[in-house]
């Protein structure tokens, strides 16, 4: 990534109302997000990240000369604020993402299509009458379920485990689709996970448009995707990046900010916290008052994301650049060959906590090998593999969870994938489109603060 460091030009004591400046500690997609609507509103912003490089959970890897991500990423029609970060920061989605109509194929055991001559929501309900690998008994079930949630708009009285939601459906329609589609939107067991916030990815995927249920698959590493362009526009609205500066406190001092790091201080008039969430806690334990928000962060609890890179021999292809697999370790394959031109290399993501974190890489990788042998035999040998384990990838999205607000005080806030908005109809699982939507709300408020 080509960031250009620029030093801290804060050094004065700023009046929040005639020089505002604003401070956002951590980059990933919240934080750069917030940094790309500030500056477009011509606040100038300093983005501080501790770590060599922005992006947080969604940023690029090197491995033996090749380009990795940290995970294999996707992202839905319905992520909007998402597509228009990206328009913002100049690049077309069209040429950067894969959008494939809906398409869930668990390796010849069952097959849905959206049928994309219909509008939404029908799309989706003729999709389910034809699913393949369903009894008719079943496909019925599925449109019925949908529908009831439709009537009653996606509404919970109350939350409850998505498996208590579904208590009534037949246990292989929840083997085929509603287990696979929670563990791949909240990350989180079906037994735990929150079934407002699936209703609320449900509604905003299947219920609107039908370009909204599309899977979009980068084409581009997930730095050239989502930092380096962010990077490029903050920079030219007069915004600057640090790289490797931790913020390890700040407190009040006057009516702005000083953050501490190293010896260093750098003062502020309004200050957005983006960093992941058990990093929130030590920045707020100067202040008392905030010490709720500070043990909510503290109480999340995480679910790990594990990908396996295989490298095969060039001429190996899927038939499709994402595939679904039924009853293994994995539950998807990716094509880098197909989307990122990396021939023969696949991408296997394992969601959730399993007993393939108790494996060694080696172990994980041959287990995972001999697993997509049984669905695509004609894979050549394995040349190479690399397992990237995120163990705290997402929170866990349980029902019930107690998130924390942005507005901190009056001039500072939180970002990030797991904070709340202001409708809990809007809360959306750990995914790039929550952290875009959260940044983005902060900046906002932010902005309208200093008129
Ligand atoms: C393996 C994996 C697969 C995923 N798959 C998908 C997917 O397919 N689709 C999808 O939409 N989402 C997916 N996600 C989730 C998505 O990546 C995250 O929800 C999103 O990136 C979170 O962004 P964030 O800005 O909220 O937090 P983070 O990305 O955690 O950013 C926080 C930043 O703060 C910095 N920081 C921390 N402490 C400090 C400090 N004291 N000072 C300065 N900086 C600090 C960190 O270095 C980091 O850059 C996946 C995540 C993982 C890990």
């Amino acid at each position: 990534m080509g960031t250009q460091l620029a030093p801290s030009q804060l050094d004065h004591r700023p009046d929040p109302k005639s020089a505002p400046s604003a401070a956002i500690i951590g980059g990933g997609c919240a934080g750069l997000a917030a940094a790309v609507r500030l500056s477009a509103a011509g606040v100038p912003v300093t983005l501080f990240d501790s770590s060599h490089q922005l992006g947080g959970r969604a940023r690029s890897i090197t491995w033996q000369e090749q380009t990795l991500d940290n995970g294999q990423h996707i992202l839905l029609g319905a992520y909007a604020r998402t597509l228009d970060f990206l328009q913002t920061c100049g690049l077309a989605p069209e040429q950067v993402l894969l959008r494939l109509p809906l398409k869930l194929d668990m390796a010849g055991e069952f097959s849905l299509r959206s049928q994309s001559a219909l509008p939404a929501p029908l799309h989706i309900l003729a999709g389910l009458l034809q699913a393949k690998g369903l009894s008719w008994q079943e496909r019925f079930a599925a449109v019925r379920i949908m529908a009831g949630f439709r009537l009653r708009q996606f509404q919970l009285s109350q939350d409850m485990p998505l498996q208590q939601l579904l208590q009534d459906q037949p246990p292989r329609l929840i083997q085929m689709l509603w287990e696979p589609l929670c563990l791949a939107a909240l990350n989180t067991p079906l037994a735990e996970a929150s079934a407002q916030v699936f209703l609320n990815v449900l509604r905003d995927s299947f219920a609107r448009s039908k370009t909204d249920s599309d899977l979009l698959l980068p084409r581009k590493d997930l730095s050239q995707l989502l930092v380096d362009p962010a990077v490029a526009y903050i920079q030219q609205h007069a915004g600057s990046v640090r790289l490797n500066t931790p913020i390890e406190s700040l407190r009040q001092e006057g009516s702005g900010w000083v953050l501490q790091h190293g010896d260093e201080q750098s003062h502020f008039s309004h200050v957005i916290i983006a960093t992941s969430p058990f990093r929130v806690a030590p920045l707020l334990a100067g202040l008392p008052e905030l010490a709720e928000t500070a043990s909510q962060c503290a109480a999340l609890d995480y679910q790990p994301i594990y990908t396996v890179y295989l490298q095969y021999e060039a001429a190996t292809q899927l038939p499709d650049a994402m595939c679904g697999l039924a009853n293994s370790l994995g539950q998807w394959v990716f094509d880098r060959g197909q989307l990122y031109g990396q021939a023969g290399l696949l991408a296997v993501v394992i969601s959730a906590a399993g007993p393939h974190q108790s494996m060694t890489q080696a172990a994980l990788a041959l287990a995972v090998d001999q697993e997509l042998r049984q669905h695509f035999p004609h894979l050549s040998a394995l040349s190479w593999h690399k397992v990237v384990a995120e163990k705290r990838a997402t929170f866990a999205c349980r029902a019930g969870l107690k998130r924390p607000g942005h507005q901190l005080s009056q001039n500072l806030w939180l970002a990030g994938d797991y904070v709340a908005s202001p409708d809990h109809l809007q809360d959306y699982p750990a995914t790039i489109e929550g952290a875009i939507r959260s940044g983005e709300l902060a900046a906002f408020e932010l902005t309208k603060s200093l008129k």
